[in-house]
């Protein structure tokens, strides 16, 4: 009967929670990074962050049962390790819909669009599970525990498969002032070049992982040695000029948020300026070239991502703390009442 009770109240507070709250004596997380091509899987067993990952491919999602795929890695992962799940938390590359458990724009991985992941997963693994944005997941681990601490006012971008970006208002992920932000999709160029979101001349068609690997193929080169080519001899001129206005399509990113937003921070993450040869100095200097002056050309605060990889196992623990301050304030009221 008591299970039942908390479970109403659970729904009640009308958020993105769910699960079973018989979990007395759960005390672990899972933690799913979803990103356009990998899937990590971590936890947190006690408090204490895991040191390596699962990896997946995203396409395994690609599926038309990706709900049923996500909970047996899930499931086997929390009994690899033996974990005993207090809750599941997800991020998820897509626009999410809280409120109505709804996502959407999940562009390299459609199949997981739709109604009710959220209470689907909790029925399913008998925990709570909370889904956040893939972006906002790594930011608020920024946020809590790396580069971007103490900041109330941080915009990140990251760039990977996609482009991501996320601003974070005083540690708080859900304000909708400034949820739902697309960076990756603003129109740039009147090239016709068609966007992963099915509109064309979107900056992300220009500047992300995409536009990497086509250029890879072009010039018959490892997608992963670009960088390092551009700078040989033998490569061609023609692969260095494209290099470098791919680095000023993603400094125009920049750019433009930082005009747009005018935050206290901006963080740039992504598996693309971790790559070898990655000429990180000159897209900070493009991005200051056309930024406003002298505010914020030279005043700007730019922080690089400060933990890959665990990133997300840093916001699970703030999203948690966050719901679970919610959630006293929501009981509070509805006792009041
Ligand atoms: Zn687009």
């Amino acid at each position: 009967m008591s299970v039942n009770l908390i479970e109403v109240a659970n729904s009640d507070d009308g958020n993105a929670y769910g699960g079973n709250a018989n979990y007395t004596d759960a005390n672990d997380i899972v933690v799913l990074d979803n990103g356009g091509t990998r899937i990590r899987i971590g936890h947190i067993r006690s408090g204490v962050l895991c040191e390596e990952f699962a990896i997946h491919s995203s396409q395994l999602l690609c599926v038309p049962n990706a709900r049923e795929v996500l909970v047996e890695l899930i499931r086997n992962y929390a009994q690899q390790y033996d974990l005993n799940l207090k809750a599941a938390i997800l991020g998820i590359p897509a626009l999410l819909d809280r409120e109505n458990d709804i996502i959407s724009h999940c562009n390299n991985i459609p199949q997981l669009q739709g109604r009710g992941l959220r209470a689907f997963l909790a029925e399913e693994l008998h925990c709570d599970v909370l889904l956040e944005q893939d972006i906002m997941l790594q930011l608020l681990g920024e946020w809590k525990a790396g580069a971007a601490r103490q900041q109330n006012s941080v915009f990140g971008v990251y760039f990977g498969t996609g482009i991501g970006a996320a601003y974070l208002l005083n540690g708080d992920p859900v304000n909708p002032l400034v949820q739902d932000i697309q960076a990756g999709h603003f129109p740039i160029m009147a090239e016709g070049k068609i966007c992963k979101c099915g509109n064309t001349d979107c900056v992300e068609a220009y500047a992300s992982g995409h536009t990497l690997t086509g250029l890879a193929v072009q010039a018959a080169c490892p997608v992963e040695k670009l960088f390092e080519y551009r700078f040989e001899d033998r490569w061609k001129a023609r692969l260095h000029d494209e290099l470098s206005q791919f680095i000023l399509y993603q400094a125009y990113v920049l750019a433009t948020v930082c005009t747009m937003f005018n935050p206290g921070l901006l963080i740039v993450g992504g598996g693309i300026p971790l790559m070898a040869g990655y000429p990180r100095d000159e897209l900070i200097e493009k991005t200051r070239n056309h930024l406003q002056k002298p505010h914020p050309a030279t005043t700007l605060k730019i922080s690089w991502a400060s933990l890959p990889g665990i990133a997300p196992l840093h916001g699970a623990l703030a999203l948690l703390e966050r719901h679970a301050g919610n959630s006293s304030s929501i009981t509070q009221v509805n006792r009041l009442s």
